[in-house]
């Protein structure tokens, strides 16, 4: 039985400032049975936390791999799996919204993006796809891509307001190390 049996696991997320989320992820080989499993997690474990997007490198796997699911409250899951993600081209126009981050936690910023991007990515079988999109989809694609080359929602913020939040972050970091799980 234990050797067909698919395991998922809820993986540790890792949160600003740490110098893993500044690297730059490498590309995917292979879309093979190993990488599918590290989906699987990521995805178990975005839905844990709960979020809307989650990137590899935040479990400390540097590789170009991003899930998703922004399927609203009450409707069924929709996840999505993005391998090797490229942005082909973007919009002129711009899109606000209010971000935040699983590796940011607790702060929701307004960051404005291209409105409208074209990407191509392999999906969770290996296959090609290109597609337009546009609204949260073209926002979080864009979130996600940015943790791919080591950058975080927070670095689009001025100076003043990333350094504040970084201050609050290592001091979190700092209290929950104290107080014993
Ligand atoms: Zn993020």
């Amino acid at each position: 039985m234990g050797a067909y049996f698919k395991r998922m696991a809820i993986r540790e997320i890792i949160t600003a400032p740490d110098a893993r989320l500044k690297q730059r992820s490498l590309p995917v080989e292979r879309v093979d049975g190993a990488l599918r499993g590290l989906m699987d997690d990521m995805l178990e474990t975005m839905y844990d936390a709960p979020g809307i997007g989650l990137a590899a490198v935040q479990l400390g796997e540097p590789l170009r791999v991003i899930v998703m699911d922004l399927a609203r409250e009450g409707e069924d899951p929709q996840p999505r799996f993005f391998v090797n993600p490229e942005i082909l081209s973007v919009s002129e126009e711009l899109a606000v919204y209010e971000e935040g981050c699983l590796s940011v936690p607790e702060f929701y910023e307004d960051v404005a993006r291209p409105a409208e991007c074209r990407i191509r990515y392999l999906d969770y079988n290996g296959e090609l796809h290109e597609e337009d999109c546009e609204g949260l989809f073209a926002t979080c694609f864009q979130h996600e891509m940015d943790h791919l080359e080591g950058v975080l929602f927070i670095d689009h913020l001025s100076k003043l307001k990333r350094s504040m939040m970084l201050k609050k972050l290592t001091k979190a970091k700092k209290q929950q190390e104290k107080e014993p799980a």
